[in-house]
């Protein structure tokens, strides 16, 4: 059904962001109709909001129907397409089901996708949605030996939770989860892996995620789904073919220096002796000069931000991590098309204590700040950069241990 609409706002993006940004906008401009324009069939929603101290904030994630939105405010449309093209020049967004809207303001907030070692390798996955981490979950169970690589959030909770099978876990850094926290804190953590699984349930006090009672999203492949957080694993088991419970190995200081596939492997000239290693579907050589064989590898080496539907004809300005560069009033290269979350990357000269990282707390707050921006602009009143941008803050939890953190002066 083809039409075409004139709007005042329109947001793409179903994540913490968009949906941030969609409710900030139609609760400052109730009679305006607000179009939210997103892949994915259910929308991320921010409940039970604490502000925990001026800069620390801690939430719930729900993922809803879009009618949850809709039910809220009378006149925020959810349309579930994908943006099919985006004309910046002529302000018109072009929708997938065929729908053209004609917007003043509109938001793009279409995430990242993971940043893959290598692409197109069969035994190479990442996770970020969930259909990815049900795929990992149907490998995993039919797995003896995994490798994982990366030293991010989503690699941290991975080695924690898997049970059942053999771990390697590949970091290019001399501790573990040195983002979030420092080798001391990670010597402590260290134990946690060890730990018998029955021994590790503590009581969890943090941020949820929790899917719709449906049964959350089930998109077809290629759809994209929106980012997950954490908890992610939560009513998936992640347990592999071993009866005993997994163990952890951590080479540390090295990275991915090959991945083959088991053909490759015993063609590659190699100087290992490849019988030693038995016989796996893919095997990794790191950059230390080590080789294990594996059931496949789990590429968490952070995301790429999702841009590719909007740059063809347009003239966005791109920072060196691909993301949409945005000034301080969350605005792009092109004019009246602002950005917000994972897909774009903080352009202004940031305060010595606060740094860009992709993750919720931050997705929300981008989403906040662009649509006052927006409104801002709209109304012609002035705004200041938001004060979470002067300090970095997050709370979370690491093997089931409750961590609020800041910024460390760089
Ligand atoms: P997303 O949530 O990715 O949403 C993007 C939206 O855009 C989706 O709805 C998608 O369908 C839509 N979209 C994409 N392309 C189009 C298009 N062409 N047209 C229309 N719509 C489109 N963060 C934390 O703070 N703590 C954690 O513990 C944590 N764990 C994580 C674990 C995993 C496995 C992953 C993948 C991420 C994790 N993160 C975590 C990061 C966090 O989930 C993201 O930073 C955050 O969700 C980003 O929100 P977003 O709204 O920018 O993007």
């Amino acid at each position: 059904m083809a039409s075409d609409k004139q709007v005042r706002f329109i947001i793409v993006g179903g994540g913490i962001a968009g949906v941030t940004c969609a409710e900030q906008i139609a609760s400052q401009f109730p009679s305006d109709e607000v179009y939210l324009l997103t892949a994915s069939p259910l929308v991320k929603t921010v409940t039970n909001f604490k502000q925990v101290s001026k800069t620390l904030e801690e939430f719930d994630i729900e993922e809803q129907p879009s009618r949850v939105l809709e039910e809220k405010y009378p006149y925020l449309k959810v349309v579930q397409s994908a943006v099919k093209l985006l004309r910046a020049k002529e302000h018109l967004l072009q929708a997938e089901n065929g729908q053209t809207f004609h917007y003043k303001k509109v938001c793009l907030c279409s995430g990242g996708r993971p940043k893959l070692l290598i692409q197109d390798k069969p035994h190479v996955l990442g996770i970020r949605d969930t259909d990815s981490a049900q795929e990992f979950q149907k490998r995993l169970s039919k797995a003896k030996r995994i490798v994982v690589i990366g030293n991010g959030g989503i690699a941290l909770e991975l080695v924690y939770e898997v049970e059942g099978c053999e771990v390697i876990w590949a970091i290019k850094d001399k501790a573990i989860g040195n983002t979030f926290f420092d080798a001391g804190a990670a010597q402590f953590l260290i134990p946690s892996l060890e730990a018998e699984k029955k021994d590790r349930s503590l009581p969890c006090k943090r941020s949820r995620y929790t899917t719709d009672k449906t049964g959350g999203y089930s998109g077809t492949s290629g759809e994209l789904g929106s980012a997950l957080g954490p908890d992610w694993h939560e009513g998936i088991e992640l347990k592999g073919a071993e009866q005993s419970s997994s163990g952890v190995h951590i080479e540390y200081e090295c990275e991915v220096d090959e991945i083959f596939t088991q053909q490759e492997f015993l063609q590659s000239k190699l100087r290992t002796k490849k019988s030693e290693l038995g016989m796996w579907p893919a095997y990794v050589q790191l950059t230390n000069g080590k080789v294990y064989g594996c059931d496949f590898v789990v590429s968490a080496t952070g995301v790429v931000p999702n841009t590719d539907p909007f740059l063809h004809g347009n003239n966005f300005e791109l920072a060196a991590d691909h993301g949409l560069r945005v000034d301080d009033h969350m605005r792009t290269s092109e004019q009246d098309v602002y950005a917000a979350g994972d897909v774009c990357t903080a352009g202004w000269k940031p305060s010595a204590l606060w740094q860009q990282m992709r993750l919720w707390t931050q997705a929300r707050q981008m989403g906040w700040y662009a649509a006052r921006c927006m409104a801002a602009d709209v109304l012609e009143e002035p705004i200041e950069l938001d004060f979470c941008f002067e300090l970095f803050s997050h709370i979370t939890k690491f093997f089931n241990y409750k961590a609020s953190g800041f910024a460390r002066q760089v």
